[in-house]
């Protein structure tokens, strides 16, 4: 990734135009082997539980929960996307976190364009980096079924496997939650017997509220054959099907042409899940013209101050794959655009990075 990353950067320079650069596809499928998407062979995944980059610097709460709610947020997904022309990100991993409650989410919407120290937020997203010679990875790159990590980490929830289980049971003592609620959860899911025994209870991600497990596959998007563009632009009367989809906002044009734009683009892999496009010209692919950010609701880096640059958006089709249901009050999205620091600075453990959510029409 990092050597497409740095001839795209080289042809941005020689040329002035708005090309938006490359766009690499995300797509899930069932992990080859499952100990594939174990942290120490750096994974690209969605679902299950977070497969931790730095193990010891874990978000804590408030981080690690929703605003809202307070419950802990459940893992979306994390993007392995090093730069491997510096030294320092080498290793390189975005974990994005939502609360499954649509609620939330809603909530979330009025929240978004606030400044990022006092926004109440459904959904996060945190940056993690180390070089190559780190405390917790072997340089050696093996990636054998028998790899390590060098350290163990902090001690995680029995019952969600990604945030810090800094609660223990009182009965066993041996048993570590994150929270009340999962610690709850997991009682009622058979704790409460296995408790007593001391036996383990084998738990499994449609038991304890995880997204299925998958591993996430990076592909490039192909380029419009006739035209060379990555962009298509549809004429907005153009299909009947989507005519009769669209009479529902008659008189919003606009919408009518970002929506078919914004289809005909996924058309071409309907399957995909991520759009990643780590560029400073990479567009973001919006199924709506409004409810958009501005160059001042994107927030700076909080921690070197630098702009923030669009890195990847996921898609609703994500939701299709977790098996979410298609009710009103569902968990859905139009689109999750993840916006990273430009200067990917240095960071101890973990740092917070912009989200915006478009919500559906
Ligand atoms: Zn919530
Ligand atoms: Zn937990
Ligand atoms: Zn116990
Ligand atoms: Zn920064």
């Amino acid at each position: 990734m990092a050597e497409e990353e740095l001839s795209r950067l080289a042809l941005d320079e020689e040329s002035d135009s708005d090309e938006e650069g490359e766009v690499e596809l995300g797509f899930v499928q069932a992990p080859e082997a499952p100990w594939m998407l174990r942290r120490q062979h750096f994974p690209c995944k969605a679902g299950g539980a977070a497969a931790w980059l730095d193990a010891d610097s874990v978000p804590r709460t408030p981080d690690s929960c929703c605003d809202f709610c307070e419950e802990p947020l459940r893992f979306l997904l994390q993007i392995y996307a090093s730069l491997e022309e510096r030294s320092d990100t080498f290793h390189r991993t975005l974990f994005m976190f939502m609360c499954s409650k649509m609620e939330c989410l809603r909530r979330d919407q009025a929240e978004q364009k606030k400044p990022a120290q006092s926004s109440s937020r459904s959904v996060k997203v945190f940056r993690s980096q180390l070089p190559l010679k780190n405390i917790f990875y072997s340089d050696t790159p093996s990636r054998g079924k028998n790899d390590r990590p060098l350290t163990t980490g902090v001690d995680l929830c029995t019952w969600c496997r990604t945030w810090r289980g800094e609660k223990v049971c009182g009965g066993c003592k041996t048993t570590r939650y994150c929270s009340r609620q999962h610690q709850v959860e997991h009682w009622r899911a058979g704790h409460s017997s296995s408790c007593k025994t001391q036996a383990p209870v084998p738990t499994n991600n449609s038991s304890n509220n995880l997204w299925p497990e998958m591993e996430i596959v990076l592909g490039e998007e192909e380029r419009d054959e006739e035209t060379g563009n990555t962009l298509p632009i549809v004429p907005a009367n153009q299909s009947l099907a989507l005519n009769a989809e669209l009479q529902g906002f008659e008189e919003a044009s606009g919408e009518k042409q970002c929506w078919a734009n914004f289809q005909a683009r996924i058309q071409r892999a309907p399957s995909q899940v991520l759009r990643y496009c780590r560029n400073k010209n990479a567009k973001v692919l919006w199924m709506r013209p409004d409810d958009q950010p501005t160059a001042v609701d994107i927030s700076p880096c909080q921690l070197c101050g630098g702009p923030r640059i669009f890195e990847f958006q996921v898609l609703p089709q994500l939701l299709y794959y977790f098996g979410v249901d298609n009710e009103p009050d569902s968990l859905d999205w139009a689109t999750v655009a993840v916006y990273s620091c430009s200067n990917s600075c240095e960071v101890e453990g973990y740092a917070r990075e912009f989200i915006w959510v478009q919500l559906p029409i």
